[in-house]
């Protein structure tokens, strides 16, 4: 599949109308990082460091995860990688830490949560970090942030974990950028001051949309129940976007939706610039931005939401069939 998109793959992608999309992969292992040259991929807009940690039975040394670390930065060759710190809990527990008995994991003791009240863990995965991307540019994510003062509590540990390298004597990152996931409708509305100290920001969509709904996304029942593209989700992340724009947060869509081509093509027309998918979804995502003019898109999706619309599927379906 990705032959067919070959004579795309090293074009950057710009639209009909001009914009330039940023557009990333998702990663977690090793084995992920070829699909960078293959598919065409900027770079790594989430890289899942839980993975790593999943499909080990020991909890990896610090000596292990800066190894593993670098060789991902060597892989990646000058792109850049985004590393988000361990998002265990919910869904993902590790089997060498105990589990946690909870009635609503997802609503739970998970992500940052367990970062901040036990630190431990965070702490050495943050000196990894800085020991691997040695002279080199550094990008880290905190997932699952849903306030202001978990981010600067998160925010703290780098910078402590900074002042102790240098301490040390170690040589440092090239430059580093500290930003969150936004994975909670709560963060969306979180301070100005927030926006503004963040250095970037990326809508985790498949949580987002979890909580957006109150449709838990492991449930068969309810998780295709609602569209991505109704009109109260898709304003909503219009207003993350508007916010971004005032305070010039970088901001990107990391979520399996960006994946999806009208999905990432909505989003995109409603002002999104970066979006991150899994490798094999570049391709055609890619070639249907290509051929697609944005601001006439965006027209047919504020008309559908002035009329009243539920979701604007059937509009921008009919949008993308008609067109010439
Ligand atoms: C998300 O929630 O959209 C996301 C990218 O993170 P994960 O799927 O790992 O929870
Ligand atoms: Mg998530």
């Amino acid at each position: 599949a990705q032959e067919r998109y070959a004579s795309i793959r090293d074009k950057d992608c710009v639209t009909r109308c001009g914009k330039r999309i940023t557009l990333t992969m998702n990663a977690g292992l090793m084995a992920d990082l070829p699909s960078l040259a293959s598919s065409g991929a900027e770079g790594v807009g989430l890289f899942r460091t839980e993975l790593q940690f999943l499909v080990r039975n020991q909890m990896p040394s610090r000596t292990e995860l800066a190894q593993l670390y670098s060789r991902v930065l060597d892989a990646a060759q000058g792109k850049r990688v985004v590393f988000r710190t361990l998002d265990i809990g919910s869904d993902k527990v590790l089997p060498y830490m105990k589990p946690q008995e909870e009635p609503n994991p997802a609503l739970g003791w998970r992500a940052i949560r367990v970062g901040l009240d036990k630190p431990g863990v965070l702490r050495m995965q943050l000196q990894a970090l800085l020991r691997a991307a040695k002279g080199r540019p550094l990008s880290i994510m905190f997932p699952f942030v849903a306030q202001y003062d978990e981010f600067r509590a998160a925010r703290d540990e780098m910078d402590k974990a900074i002042a102790r390298e240098t301490r040390l004597g170690h040589v440092l990152p090239e430059r580093i950028e500290v930003g969150t996931m936004l994975e909670t409708p709560s963060l969306a509305y979180a301070s100005r001051r927030f926006f503004a100290e963040v250095e970037f920001l990326s809508i985790g969509g498949n949580d987002l949309k979890q909580f957006f709904f109150a449709a838990d996304r492991e449930n068969e029942r309810v998780r295709r129940r609602y569209d991505t593209l109704n009109v109260s989700f898709l304003t909503f992340i219009q207003g993350i976007v508007d916010r971004c724009a005032e305070t010039g947060t970088d901001l990107s869509f990391c979520g399996e939706d960006a994946g999806r081509p009208i999905e990432a093509l909505c989003l995109a027309a409603i002002g999104l610039r970066s979006l991150s998918m899994r490798p094999a979804s570049i391709g055609p995502v890619k070639s249907l931005l290509m051929n697609t003019d944005l601001d006439a898109l965006r027209a047919v999706i504020e008309n559908a939401r002035d009329r009243g619309e539920q979701s604007v599927r059937p509009a921008v379906m009919d949008f993308l069939h008609n067109r010439t």
